[in-house]
């Protein structure tokens, strides 16, 4: 076999939805703007990764890191945090708001498949959140997170389930109800079952050990975890 130049061949990016998070970069660490929900689900997912896998010491890897806003929380939690994103808007909001918080995140540009193949084995954790339903391949990130996590390390999994309530929740209601999000964020057909998600995970040799619903009341406007994973939902897995 020919000496082999190990790059990924074609990019597991949408680029409309990368366009759609690059248009929005300036608001990432605005509490009052689209990525408002982000901002009022973190500590609560922060607490449930913290409660599993103790963050202090632990080498974080965050896949779709966006503008940091889990990434930084988990620095402050004592985590050695390594950043990536394709948006490359997003990176730089990053990259920039640790000058202000203090934060030290390790922000790269680069597709985790890439990542898997230069670092395998090396995470403790690695989190992946809100971004597998705006990928062409989910399966392929969940193949490539498996593939960065040293064994017996834990991957952490969010996204939204696909049934009718789902998309009355997540397009009808945060799209065009009650205006958290802009309209066309999210594709009802790219939503994903736990089962799926579970089923690519254990492909992967990723166990999944734990499942949790995100709940939201729109009229206290108050988010919690729950045992309800119809709409979004959190996936602890762990590599056998
Ligand atoms: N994980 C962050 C941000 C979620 S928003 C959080 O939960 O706070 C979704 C993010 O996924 C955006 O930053 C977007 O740029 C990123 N993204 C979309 N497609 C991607 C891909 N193929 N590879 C890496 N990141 C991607």
């Amino acid at each position: 076999m020919a000496t082999e130049t190990k790059t990924i061949q074609t990019l597991n990016a949408d680029t409309l939805e990368l366009q759609k998070f690059a248009d929005l970069a300036h608001k990432w660490w605005d509490k009052n703007s689209e990525f408002k929900p982000l901002h009022e689900i973190n500590p609560l997912r922060l607490d449930y990764i913290n409660s599993l896998v103790g963050l202090k010491g632990k080498r974080v890897l965050d896949v779709g890191c966006g503008g940091g806003i889990l990434s930084e929380a988990m620095y402050f939690k004592g985590a050695d945090v390594m950043g990536i994103d394709l948006g490359e808007k997003a990176l730089n909001v990053a990259k920039l708001h640790q000058l202000e918080s203090g934060a030290q995140v390790a922000y790269q540009l680069l597709p985790v498949e890439q990542l898997a193949i230069e670092q395998p084995a090396s995470f403790d954790v690695v989190t992946c959140m809100e971004m597998l339903e705006h990928v062409p391949d989910p399966a392929s990130i969940v193949a490539a997170c498996a593939k960065l996590v040293k064994p017996g390390g834990s991957v952490f999994f969010s996204t939204i389930n696909r049934n009718p309530k789902a998309y009355l929740f997540a397009v009808i209601g945060a799209e065009y109800l009650l205006n958290l999000l802009p309209k066309g964020t999210h594709d009802y057909a790219k939503f994903i079952k736990p089962s799926e998600l579970s089923s690519w995970a254990r492909y992967a040799d990723l166990n999944t050990s734990g499942l949790r619903g995100m709940s939201y009341n729109p009229l206290t406007q108050h988010y919690w975890l729950s045992d309800d994973v119809s709409v979004n939902y959190l996936m602890h897995t762990q590599l056998s």
